[in-house]
């Protein structure tokens, strides 16, 4: 009776907690201790059942398919293994066959495909700027497996003009644009990185997270990579993205 009782209340109690994450929009760290949410029939390696923020795409999406795990072409900087999820955020349910577009700039805040932007100066005063230039390092596209899971060898992003350091990532499922979002860093480790070669090299100065506008105004701070050292010292992280496939984004 009482073995009964305690399994009753651990139930009850993954429910409600999948009820408060889903309500406050937090995001759960993905190495977290697995709840069963039995409500969602969640997978073992599911921890998510909310909605993850969106934020705006910016003028720099480039439409190529360039279906490749490694974006980086060489260009220096901190290895960055950057694994994404994609989950249904109605049922916690992978989604497979969905397209993960990821870009950034390189250490010292280009973005490929637009390299006749000064990055030390505002962004062209549009939604979307045409391209300069045929490069396009730091973009690539994935489709995510049965899972729902896709991963990037990439470096970590420099900075450019009014903006923290930050991932895009865009969604793609069935066609449609499904989920946009920016990904940012912890300050603490933004600012070990940046103290580092090639970083340390850039003379200007960077915004912090908390001095972001879209950062601040977008809920940024439930977009903050959860970023381990590998053994080697390489920077490895994993974020699941929790997206409505039935909604077609702005
Ligand atoms: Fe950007």
């Amino acid at each position: 009776m009482i073995l009964k009782t305690s399994v009753l209340f651990l139930v009850f109690a993954a429910v409600i907690n999948c009820h408060r994450a889903g309500e406050s929009r937090k995001r759960l760290p993905y190495n977290s201790t697995v709840v069963n949410c039995v409500r969602f029939k969640r997978a073992s390696n599911q921890h998510e059942c909310v909605l993850t923020p969106e934020e705006m795409e910016g003028p720099y999406f480039v439409a190529e398919e360039l279906v490749r795990s490694d974006i980086t072409e060489g260009h220096p900087g901190m290895p960055l293994t950057l694994n994404i999820s994609i989950t249904d955020a109605s049922n916690c349910m992978p989604i497979g066959n969905a397209k993960v577009f990821v870009w950034h700039t390189d250490y010292l805040g280009y973005y490929s495909g637009f390299t006749e932007y000064d990055p030390n100066k505002p962004a062209p005063d549009v939604d979307k700027a045409n391209t300069t230039d045929d490069t396009r390092f730091m973009r690539g596209m994935q489709i995510t497996d049965h899972n729902g899971y896709v991963a990037f060898e990439t470096v970590f992003p420099g900075w450019y003009y009014g903006r923290t350091i930050h991932i895009h990532i865009e969604t793609y499922v069935g066609g449609n644009v499904a989920h946009v979002t920016q990904v940012y860093f912890d300050e603490k480790l933004t600012e070990t990185i940046v103290s580092q070669a090639p970083y340390n090299k850039r003379n200007f100065p960077r915004k912090k997270n908390s001095e972001d506008h879209i950062f601040v105004d977008e809920n940024g701070k439930d977009l903050v990579l959860d970023v381990m050292r590998t053994e080697t010292g390489l920077l490895q992280t994993t974020i699941n993205l929790g997206v409505d496939p039935s909604k077609i984004s702005n």
